[in-house]
């Protein structure tokens, strides 16, 4: 051992700290983390400035928790408020699961999992997608053992742009024991349109008494820099998670935002209808030029790339479009209408060149 270092965890230290997309240089469009293109309301910019700075938030969020309550029929203890759904997905791991315990989950899905279950001590299984890219959850339930602790099932999957149906769904967990906690990460939820036969956690909660549903301000509600999201379970659940989570780390700005964004839903929710119509025309175009893109349920399309994503990334990057390069993908993001035309010219021009590209 060296003298002069100090003892850090070995696995801590061998993981890589979080990527964030890469930054827009002036010209370019970030496509790279999923973030809503619209400008804040002016509604939810008013709210901002009402919030207190010198003193600390309610740590317990009860308004905005009182207000999420109401709209799903279910009590104040069965929301859980955190700085971001990220932060309550590590509550709720780090409630349930520590060192020789599994967390399972399909891969390839978002890339935050890997990392929460390693910083909680718990070692982390995956089943990889089917060849369409969406989970296999026959599969997973296959792979639980007596040392899982949590699935987590993300549906629209970041990154395929994927849903799980409900039918799927609800055989998965016939089938999975209830004294594992299954969490269904909906962060994408508000963008899958209303025909799909796509799962829909909340309803099924009275159903289930080991599912939490996760759900986010970040995306469809566009407040990513304010960092709030939450989630809705079993009140004792819901506990665990607050005694696991850092306290007073949602501010008062972020409560104030979210309770504004909830009183202004409508016009939100007409935004998300027109990110919802771009994506379908864009996933529509990527299919005539030959992409074997599945279909998209999020505000993003999943275009494989092989062993040349890299290069690919390159291609679109040189034309204004930054993307975010995952494993043998490329997963980019609906966003201003403008840069659709430059998307699509990138697509087209990888397409061409995917398979004698260097
Ligand atoms: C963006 C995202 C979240 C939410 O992130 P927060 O900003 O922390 O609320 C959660 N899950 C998935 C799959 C996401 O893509």
């Amino acid at each position: 051992m060296t003298p002069n270092r100090v003892r850090l965890r070995p696995d801590i230290e061998e993981l890589a700290p979080y990527r964030q997309g890469k930054p827009a240089h002036v010209d370019a469009f970030k496509l790279s983390s999923n973030e809503n293109p619209f400008d804040p309301l002016p509604a939810v910019l008013e709210a901002i400035a009402g919030a207190s700075i010198n003193r600390y938030p309610d740590a317990t969020a009860a308004a905005l928790r009182q207000r999420l309550a109401d709209r799903y029929g279910v009590t104040e203890h069965q929301i859980q408020v955190g700085a971001g759904s990220v932060a309550v997905l590590s509550q709720l791991i780090s409630a349930a699961a520590g060192p020789g315990d599994e967390v399972l989950y399909s891969w390839r899905s978002f890339e935050a999992y890997p990392g929460l279950v390693t910083v909680s001590g718990a070692t982390s299984v995956t089943v990889p997608n089917t060849s369409d890219h969406r989970h296999d959850l026959p599969a997973m339930a296959a792979a639980v053992t007596d040392r899982t602790r949590v699935i987590i099932v993300c549906s629209p999957n970041n990154p395929t742009s994927t849903v799980v149906t409900a039918a799927e769904f609800e055989a998965f967990m016939a089938a999975v024991p209830q004294s594992v906690l299954v969490l269904l990460d909906e962060a994408y939820a508000e963008f899958v349109n209303s025909d799909e036969d796509a799962v829909h956690g909340i309803p099924l909660l009275g159903r289930y008494p080991n599912l939490v549903v996760l759900r986010t301000f970040s995306k469809a509600y566009g407040l990513a820099g304010l960092r709030i999201g939450y989630a809705v379970g079993p009140e004792y659940v819901m506990d665990a998670a607050r005694a696991a989570a850092i306290p007073l780390s949602v501010t008062e700005s972020a409560q104030l935002a979210a309770i504004a964004s909830l009183d202004n839903e409508p016009q939100l929710l007409e935004r998300v209808g027109r990110i919802a119509v771009l994506r379908d025309q864009v996933w529509q175009s990527l299919v005539d030029q030959g992409w074997p893109v599945p279909k998209p349920h999020g505000n993003f399309v999943w275009l494989t790339t092989g062993d040349q994503t890299e290069w690919a990334a390159g291609v679109f990057a040189e034309h204004g479009i930054i993307t975010r390069a995952l494993g043998d993908g490329l997963r980019v993001t609906i966003g201003e209408s403008g840069s659709v035309d430059k998307l699509l010219r990138s697509a087209a021009e990888v397409i061409r060149n995917l398979r004698t590209a260097p």
